[in-house]
């Protein structure tokens, strides 16, 4: 027998209309691409997302249909992000950073009918406009001008689609496992893959990412997501924050030490999120100006360890509790959040200390198990020493990437994480190591198979391992470890200089070490863990790290 309850469809809609329902004065601040912040508030959001359905609707853009986002966090971003989900669109959020050849694959992948992007990425679409056959539409989010207008005639202003419009619009209602948006992820090797979310899995993600014990958040919160829109929907706070009905402050692109600080101070934000590469600048500037960040009474760090420094600087010096969480593309992103139990708290300081650098444990709708490395299926102790591969899952986390036939899954319905972990008898995580052949260097990707493979394209070049090294500011960079064929005489500068016009410049390895020989495992394999261990601090003390 069924319960007697209504049933009603988890829809993203739904959380923007409760927002202008019984949020409608709640403001939202905004920095534009010019500089200039913008206000306006929940209701208007969720107007102009109800126009925005319907000029969508005019372009013909129909259910299912991807449209492509390739913005910073700021108001028109929000409302366009809302009118694609909610009238039945995918809404495909792109990384800028990524590289044009993988832009236009990412576009084509997803099949993109429309792109809306802000002013700064104009000379990206230009750069990339004749390769991406299938988008129709090419929308600014900028406030119309004529030397857009002379970049790119064929562009259509948001402003202008939108004012055409009436909000006389009710969101559809279909079910709720339709697919909501899409973001895609570095591979090891290869192309970026996509992750397709729901409206169901958005909407659970939203609701357990706001409890007390993940970010604690109310309507009496005041929220700066840093994190951008395009790295998994800013950790889904934009959902969170409408869920809830709190304050959000859209930084735009100004994502500076400095320019944080001012908007923290500026509209007294209580709460922000961002990598660590992002709290290493802002706590700079914060020392530099003086500033107490006397509202911030919490941040959120993630995306990468969170240095154990940084942690005591945001307690000690800002009265700021910093809520460490782990997460990734293919989980929506939450995994795991660092909150204490009551227990921890009759613990003495230090311990409490020592707990909160763990990535947490995992919220109602995460399951988590750590299995051997060797055999895939047994689990690992969990005694908090034990190291294992983590494996999630839940209503959240990915069966299969976009557009593929396989399911991701082990055989037995685990998503396998790529993140080495031991995990303690209260279900804290301690993230120790990576199986994936990726470096992350402030917050993005870089594959170390690509970078091998490049060096030894080389032809004086017998062995290569590219390695993620320790680094002060960005977390983590690239070092290569070579082996130099006979006689050869090739040196670290000329090697580097090798990757020229090969990589993105940001991806090219900071130092070359040359060795004799790189350590293998039984198999064959680059034992990289032990290169880690060797040479995973080499940055640390050199002077073009700080
Ligand atoms: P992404 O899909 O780009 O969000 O990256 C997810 C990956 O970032 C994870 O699989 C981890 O390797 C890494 N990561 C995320 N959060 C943390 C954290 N708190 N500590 C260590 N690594 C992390």
């Amino acid at each position: 027998m069924h319960g007697r309850m209504m049933f009603q469809p988890l829809l993203i809609s739904d959380l923007l209309e409760h927002a202008a329902q019984y949020h409608a004065d709640t403001p939202i601040y905004s920095k534009n691409t010019n500089g200039q912040m913008y206000e306006t508030h929940w209701k208007n959001i969720a107007d102009n997302a109800k126009r925005g359905a319907k000029a969508f609707e005019a372009l013909k853009l129909g259910h299912g249909d991807c449209v492509a986002t390739l913005a910073w966090n700021n108001h028109r971003h929000l409302e366009a992000w809302y009118a694609i989900s909610g009238s039945g669109l995918i809404c495909h959020t792109i990384n800028p950073r990524l590289f044009p050849e993988q832009l236009i694959f990412i576009i084509n992948d997803a099949k993109d009918k429309a792109i809306l992007f802000d002013k700064t990425f104009l000379p990206l679409i230009n750069a990339i406009k004749a390769h991406i056959p299938l988008v129709k539409s090419f929308i600014c989010l900028d406030a119309p001008d004529a030397e857009i207008v002379k970049a790119l005639p064929e562009v259509l202003f948001y402003d202008d689609l939108i004012a055409a419009q009436s909000a006389e619009y009710t969101w559809p209602e279909f079910d709720e496992n339709t697919a909501s948006s899409l973001c895609y992820t570095s591979g090891t090797t290869g192309n970026p893959k996509g992750a397709l979310y729901s409206h169901r899995s958005t909407v659970l993600h939203s609701l357990v990412a706001s409890l007390p014990d993940s970010m604690n958040l109310s309507a009496k919160d005041i929220i700066l997501p840093v994190v951008p829109m395009f790295h998994v929907h800013a950790w889904g706070t934009p959902y969170s924050a409408a869920l809830v009905g709190c304050t959000v402050v859209l930084p735009g692109p100004g994502l500076d030490g400095d320019s944080l600080v001012k908007l923290i101070d500026d509209y007294k934000v209580t709460i922000a999120l961002g990598v660590p590469t992002i709290w290493q600048s802002l706590l700079v500037a914060a020392k530099q100006s003086g500033t107490k960040l006397e509202s911030l009474t919490r941040n959120v760090i993630g995306g990468s360890a969170c240095p154990p420094s940084m942690l005591a600087t945001f307690r000690d010096v800002y009265q700021c509790e910093t809520i460490h969480a782990w997460g990734m593309t293919e989980a929506s992103p939450l995994g795991t959040v660092n909150q204490p139990k009551a227990k921890h708290l009759l613990l003495p300081i230090e311990q409490q200390h020592k707990l909160r650098l763990s990535q947490g444990r995992p919220p109602f709708g995460v399951k988590l198990r750590l299995v051997d490395e060797e055999n895939g299926t047994n689990e690992v102790a969990y005694d908090g020493e034990t190291h294992g591969n983590v494996q999630l899952k839940g209503h959240w986390i990915i069966e299969r990437y976009f557009g593929k036939d396989q399911s991701s899954l082990t055989s037995d319905g685990w998503f396998d994480t790529g993140d080495i972990a031991s995990l303690d008898q209260d279900g804290y995580l301690h993230i120790s190591d990576r199986a994936k052949d990726l470096i992350k260097s402030g917050g993005e990707w870089i594959s170390s198979v690509e970078l091998e493979n490049i060096a030894m394209g080389h032809p004086e070049v017998a062995m290569a391992a590219a390695i993620a090294a320790t680094h002060p500011k960005w977390d983590e960079r690239p070092v290569l470890i070579a082996v130099k064929t006979p006689e050869s005489t090739l040196t670290e500068e000329a090697l580097i200089q090798y990757y020229n016009d090969k990589i993105a410049k940001w991806q090219i390895p900071d130092r070359v070490i040359f060795v004799d020989a790189i350590p293998l495992s039984g198999t064959g394999k680059m034992l990289k863990r032990k290169l880690r261990e060797d040479f995973g601090d080499v940055l640390l003390n050199s002077a073009e790290a700080i």
